[in-house]
């Protein structure tokens, strides 16, 4: 277990467990399980459900479990397997116990039996489609099955015929026996047990019939002893049927609770794994770390950290009713995170020639810079400069809009940690580009001498044009938008790519590395595409934006 605590300030579920410990429903015990079904990598939204289990066990000196929910006879994927746990650790979690559901089938199949012999579940041959027209709907009740009165005898021979395989699959099922008029559709006879003639990765072909969630569900969580079932508002409407099959097999005297809570979607993000996996088959990405996608995996390989996604957790905290959360929250969360963690860097894109021309030829100077103005612990790191730099294409304007302080023709500026320059001429190619520009610097400006305490507008950076690295960068913008309709749609120009000129410390970046270019966002060395040759970064998220020109 992580070794802080969960934030102070509560929410009704803490209030829920604070009640069942004071009244000493499980005694001083709580137990929250995270059961995801190995069938694609955790999405953000999981991290929610993740923090959520995690951080209430640790406030409460409980434990959590990680459970796989693998009821559902399909091939088990290790890579899934091994992406959970990978990203629950990363999350900064350990887990009590690892357990799989699938473990549990013959408890399972013996609670089903005892619903029988008790005249609480019955086999039905009605087809799934006669079954859906005898549920009824909301202002109808429903009407029963003609198989509902077979005898315990019969229905627990004929079950034990469907466990043998002498049915195929859809030809029974097994239902509980509660109430065809209740006014909650689920309890209307729901089916527990299906057939499906399928291997399992676990159980192989043991067998040929599997619960259903519904009925697997709590008893899971009762033969782990969970206390809080903490699950999403989906299920709220299910919960009588959980409490209803805990009470009718009748062998736990405190079972679990289930809890719902609202789950998480954001703006601009898809938050399905069936609907990821399907843009990863597709090739539509990068497979499900690409840096884009909404998996714990991408926004790792992104450079977002456990902490800032912990903190978004806590700072969205839970709710009983659904919403949509602002992408940009995620996104205020990792800069705050990495404000005061990560060093400046110099590095420009789209890059522009600047001469000093009353700069000796020749000469550099090692410029003392900060590398986090917010931490002086950081100390300073020195940047070469001298009579050639680059600066960046947004940094210049040759007709300058309104309110625009940076390089324009008769303009000084301040180049950060360096001197105060003033841009005298423009020198064109023959294609009408600037070519380079030709400018002064005041040598009684020196960053921390008294002449740089003058007043000057702009601040830009740069770099040395004899020393500078080049870099790759990743600029990554949302994998979906919304079109006319609303609807999230693919956007086209979610990865673009740029060539940056850095200082030259960046050359000595590795892969997972994290800096701020300086005035132009936070972004981290890719691990992968990194090499001692080339260095690429992925963008992991701007500045706050701040003016922006359009050209
Ligand atoms: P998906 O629809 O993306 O496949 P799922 O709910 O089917 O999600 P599971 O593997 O069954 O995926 O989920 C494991 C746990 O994560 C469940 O307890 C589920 O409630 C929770 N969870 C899934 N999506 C979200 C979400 N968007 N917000 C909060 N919790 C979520
Ligand atoms: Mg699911």
């Amino acid at each position: 277990m992580a070794e802080e605590k969960a934030a102070v300030g509560t929410n009704f579920i803490h209030a829920k467990i604070e009640k069942d410990l004071e009244e000493g429903k499980y005694g001083d015990k709580v137990l929250t399980r995270f059961p995801p079904e190995p069938n694609g990598y955790l999405h953000i939204g999981h991290a929610k459900s993740i923090c959520l289990n995690f951080t209430t066990a640790i406030r409460y000196n409980g434990a959590c479990n990680l459970r796989y929910d693998d009821t559902n006879p399909v091939k088990e994927d290790m890579e899934y397997v091994d992406s959970i746990e990978n990203d629950v650790r990363w999350l900064g979690f350990e887990w009590k116990e690892r357990l799989w559901a699938s473990d549990y089938f013959d408890e399972m199949y013996e609670c089903a039996v005892t619903l029988i012999r008790k005249g609480l579940a019955f086999v039905c041959d009605l087809s799934g489609e006669q079954i859906r027209q005898y549920r009824g709907t909301l202002t109808e009740p429903g009407k029963e099955s003609p198989y509902r009165g077979r005898s315990v005898e019969e229905n627990l021979r004929l079950f034990e015929e469907m466990r043998e395989g002498k049915c195929a699959d859809g030809e029974k099922v097994l239902r509980a026996k509660i109430d065809m008029a209740s006014p909650n559709i689920n309890m209307r006879d729901p089916v527990i047990y299906r057939i499906a003639h399928a291997e399992h990765h676990n159980t192989g072909d043991k067998w040929c019939i599997y619960p259903m969630y519904d009925f697997a569900h709590p008893i899971e969580d009762a033969i782990e002893g969970i206390t809080h079932s903490i699950c999403t508002l989906e299920f709220e409407d299910h919960r009588p049927l959980y409490d209803w099959v805990l009470q009718a097999v009748g062998k736990w005297p405190t079972p679990p609770q289930q809890i719902e809570f609202a789950r998480l979607n954001l703006t601009n993000t898809v938050m399905s794994k069936r609907l990821l996996k399907k843009m990863v088959d597709e090739g539509d990405v990068d497979g499900w770390d690409d840096p884009r996608m909404p998996t714990i995996a991408g926004i790792r390989r992104r450079g977002y950290t456990p902490e800032a996604v912990r903190d978004f957790c806590e700072r969205i905290g839970v709710a009983k009713a659904n919403s949509t959360v602002d992408i940009g929250l995620l996104e205020a969360c990792v800069r705050d995170d990495l404000k005061t963690k990560v060093r400046n860097r110099n590095v420009v894109e789209n890059p522009i020639k600047v001469i000093i021309t009353n700069y000796p030829e020749g000469q550099t100077e090692d410029m003392e810079v900060e590398n986090n103005r917010e931490v002086p612990e950081m100390g300073n790191r020195t940047i070469p400069f001298s009579r050639e730099l680059w600066v960046d294409g947004d940094d210049f304007m040759e007709v300058p809009a309104k309110k625009y302080f940076r390089l324009f023709p008769g303009n000084e500026v301040r180049f950060k940690g360096a001197y105060f320059i003033t841009c005298n001429e423009v020198v064109k190619n023959e294609d009408g580009s600037v070519k380079e520009l030709l400018c002064t610097y005041d040598p009684e400006t020196k960053s921390g001498t008294e002449g740089a305490n003058r007043k000057v507008k702009g601040t830009i950076h740069w770099v040395d044009t004899a020393t500078a690295v080049k870099i790759r960068i990743r600029n990554y913008d949302y994998l979906m938008v919304e079109d006319e309709n609303g609807e999230l749609v693919m956007n086209p120009d979610s990865l673009t790519e740029t060539i940056g000129y850095a200082e030259p410390l960046l050359a000595e970046a590795e892969g997972g590395d994290r800096f701020q270019f300086f005035r132009k966002g936070y972004y981290m060395a890719d691990s992968e595409l990194t090499t001692d040759e080339e260095k690429v970064f992925n963008r992991i998220v701007g500045l706050k934006s701040s003016f922006k020109v359009k050209k």
